[in-house]
């Protein structure tokens, strides 16, 4: 495989077991329909078809297309220093509801899996720190975790081949990890069998609500629902002002293969820039060795960096200079949504509005944060609650009280967008005429307005470089041959078609 091409590993050697259904045998009403098939739309379509409910989900895409088919997939309960942040901004009480939806997560994935004959692996987890000045991060974490009664304990020795030894570590033994793609198809599948429709390559443009329930409008047709999810990673519709609460985040993975074998674990350090590490099976792969390594970070704000490709550059760099002799196989990218308040967003899409509800803001760590959404969404959305389930849902809950504590963060967020829109506008403006050279592309004003001009392949597009969500001017991203918006994550390919974030549309043509 050329080492330039972004495939992750998971998508790569996904065979495709699932079968979806035809957008003309659709009903006419549903009583869910759930739009996105990542792991929180599948989960959720699966749990809400399995207690008897008529459900459709709607993908734009493919299953698995967006974050979930590009994961690094640790379904675990030490998540770096999350829990720590947690701890730091909300009570005892939602900390201890976070841990219980995770690990209530964790252990429907394990059970999912052994039901399904699908592999997974244990492992243990570590947080690191090589920075001395990281230490009390570490200190921090291993504190939040015994608090909430995880067995963590404090080492200062971790099976990574390090010429040094680290400054400090936790670790948590006996985590998970997954490959996703088996897992969505599998929940396909099941929810399919359950009654379910599933829906791919559809998208939808918006939701409306009338007195019967709701109007989903899709880019061929509508469809009635009693109720939608949006688990579309950010929210596609605007109602709720998510996207003003959410901060999208790309990172970057290479898998490699390290001769005689990589350690097994799963790392993630609290130093800057993160480093996230797990092993993988080769099966499928063109690898000779039994497992592969799977190295990610050098994380940034979509949209926000002035070259994307020297991200792997430093990242494979890394990972030969750690362990050498490491061959790239595969290398890709993915983005998620962080809340301003370091939790996920499970719930309504505004106070009140009960028919739309929104999963989102999983911060990097939606494969239990998914589950655990799907989890809240069956519960609430059935006849009957699933008493344990509502012990810590609230912690998840969107429109929480404990919001407020997001707003100096929301202030410097949106300064930030505010800026980014302005320095846009500014640069398209000054800039103006010319080509781009092959594997690049650039802004350019052409009669008053802002022109995308890219060249991949030796060909050349042209397309409008306004963002059709909030009108931010788009960035060349030149690792993944992309147009990225720099205020709420929204990417189109060089030729314009819409590939994620919350924008409905494509790029115009010029
Ligand atoms: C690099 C990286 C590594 C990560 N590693 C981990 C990890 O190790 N462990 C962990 O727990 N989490 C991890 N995460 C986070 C986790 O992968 C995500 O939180 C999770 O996959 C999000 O799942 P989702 O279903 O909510 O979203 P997605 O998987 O993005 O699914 C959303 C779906 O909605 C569809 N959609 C969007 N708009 C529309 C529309 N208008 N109409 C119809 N469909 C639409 C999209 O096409 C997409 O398929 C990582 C994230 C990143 C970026």
């Amino acid at each position: 495989m050329a080492t330039e091409t972004t495939v992750s590993l998971w998508h790569d050697r996904a065979a495709r077991t699932a079968t979806y259904d035809s957008w003309s045998g659709r009903q006419e009403r549903y009583d869910v329909v759930v739009v996105g098939a990542g792991i929180t739309g599948t989960v959720t379509a699966l749990l809400l078809a399995e207690r008897g409910l008529r459900v459709a989900i709607v993908e734009a895409r493919d299953i698995g297309a967006v974050t979930t088919g590009n994961t690094t997939g640790k379904v675990s309960a030490l998540q770096g220093t999350r829990l720590s942040q947690i701890g730091r901004r909300h009570s005892a009480a939602v900390r201890q509801g976070y841990i219980d939806g995770t690990l209530s997560a964790q252990r429907w994935v394990v059970d999912f899996c052994t039901q399904h004959g699908l592999d997974f692996d244990r492992a243990d987890a570590y947080t690191y720190a090589v920075d001395p000045s990281k230490v009390g991060m570490i200190d921090a974490e291993y504190r939040h975790c015994r608090a909430a009664g995880l067995p963590a304990e404090r080492v200062t020795d971790i099976p990574l081949p390090f010429p040094f030894r680290v400054a400090a570590a936790v670790t948590l033994p006996d985590q998970i990890q997954i490959d996703p793609m088996p897992l969505l198809f599998a929940a396909v599948e099941r929810a399919r069998a359950s009654g379910a429709q599933v829906f791919v390559g559809r998208r939808v443009k918006t939701v409306d609500t009338d007195e019967a329930g709701c109007i989903v409008r899709t880019d061929d047709g509508d469809i009635r629902a009693d109720r939608v999810v949006l688990a579309t990673g950010i929210p596609i519709l605007d109602r709720g002002g998510f996207f003003a609460r959410l901060e999208p985040d790309r990172s970057y993975c290479i898998a490699v293969e390290v001769p005689g074998g990589p350690p097994e674990g799963m790392y993630l350090s609290a130093d800057s820039p993160t480093r996230s590490l797990r092993t993988a099976s080769a099966a499928g792969t063109a690898a000779s060795e039994d497992r592969l390594l799977l190295v990610g970070g050098n994380g940034h704000v979509v949209g926000r960096h002035d070259s994307t490709r020297s991200a792997y550059d430093d990242l494979l760099r890394w990972s030969r200079q750690t362990f050498p002799g490491a061959r790239e196989l595969y290398r890709w990218s993915a983005q998620d949504y962080t809340d301003i308040d370091g939790l996920p967003e499970v719930g309504p899409i505004l106070p009140g509005v009960d028919r739309i509800w929104v999963a989102t803001g999983f911060g990097k760590w939606g494969m239990t944060g998914g589950v655990a959404a799907a989890q809240i969404i069956a519960s609430r959305f059935s006849e009957s609650r699933d008493h344990e389930v509502e012990a810590w849902a609230p912690a998840l809950s969107s429109w929480r009280t404990e919001l407020v504590t997001g707003t100096p963060t929301a202030v410097r967020l949106n300064a930030t967008v505010a800026f980014h829109l302005a320095k846009g506008w500014w640069q398209a403006e000054t800039s103006s005429g010319g080509t781009a050279e092959d594997g690049s592309g650039r802004v350019v004003r052409d009669c008053g307005r802002p022109v995308g001009v890219s060249t991949v392949g030796g060909r050349t597009t042209r397309v409008s470089a306004v963002c059709p969500h909030l009108g931010g001017i788009l960035r060349w991203n030149d690792a993944e041959s992309s147009w990225d918006c720099p205020l709420h994550g929204s990417r189109f390919t060089a030729d314009g078609s819409l590939l994620e974030g919350p924008a409905t549309s494509d790029l115009a043509g010029r």
